[in-house]
């Protein structure tokens, strides 16, 4: 199975599944968790979990995922990515990381958000998390955190938009249309797997008067983020000025 000296005991298969199992049992058919992973050969400290948390994740298949967490470990693709440099010294100890679920989301939406918001959160109670992105890895500023909520939505496709009750406006900047896009048509047809951002790229310039248009989000929540795409043409680069010396 493995090319290295990694020795793997014949019950592998069924012990990495029986934790899979137990984890999409935890999600209680939710259809989407926000989870930590944790590493059982350590206590913790704060004696908020069974063992110390050091990932967190968020997902719509809890048994697929952990399955995926462990075997990419194994495959050791990227041994410093450490996530799976800390699942791999688990399995070299002969042991397995546990998946807990720290919320149930009815949207990917709303997932995107509590992964964010609990990473933030097991990083102010002092847990170090191996997850790579900044708003994952380390606490970051209340400013910089709104910006990544904003963000995240452009990471939807389609579909997820859509049953996130998403709304999408198309519009020009100068006021010459608007127009909302029909995300059930898109989350019904083959486009539905599409990301949001890849609307940046195919918008076209408002054919009135060649304006830029902008792209607004809104949320059912009310919050809402846009995009306008930089006009080339208005960017003037401030012109250098000579140091003063005396
Ligand atoms: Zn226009």
């Amino acid at each position: 199975m493995c090319n290295n000296s990694l020795e793997i005991g014949h019950d592998f298969e069924d012990r990495m599944n029986e934790v899979a199992v137990r984890f999409a049992q935890a999600a209680d058919g939710a259809p989407y968790v926000v989870y930590a992973i944790l590493d059982p050969t350590k206590t913790d400290p704060k004696k908020r979990y069974q063992a110390l948390p050091f990932y967190v994740g968020e997902t719509k298949n809890p048994h697929g995922r952990a399955i995926d967490h462990i075997r990419r470990a194994l495959a050791q693709k990227d041994k410093y990515q450490s996530a799976k440099s800390e699942i791999y010294r688990l399995i070299l100890a002969n042991q397995l990381p546990r998946f807990i679920v720290l919320e149930r989301c009815s949207t990917r939406a709303q997932s995107l958000e509590a992964e964010l918001r609990w990473s933030q959160q097991l990083l102010k109670w002092n847990y170090s998390l191996s997850n790579c992105l900044p708003g994952q890895s380390r606490i970051i500023s209340k400013l910089h955190y709104q910006r990544l909520i904003a963000n995240r939505l452009w990471k939807l496709t389609m579909a997820e938009a859509h049953a996130a009750g998403i709304t999408i406006t198309e519009l020009c900047p100068s006021g010459c249309y608007r127009k909302v896009v029909e995300l059930s048509a898109c989350a019904a047809s083959e486009s539905s797997g599409r990301k949001l951002a890849s609307l940046k790229e195919t918008i076209a310039a408002c054919s009135g008067c060649q304006s830029e248009p902008t792209i607004v989000i809104a949320e059912q929540n009310g919050s809402q983020t846009s995009w306008k795409r930089p006009s080339h043409s208005t960017i003037h680069l401030p012109r250098l000025r000579s140091p003063h010396r005396r």
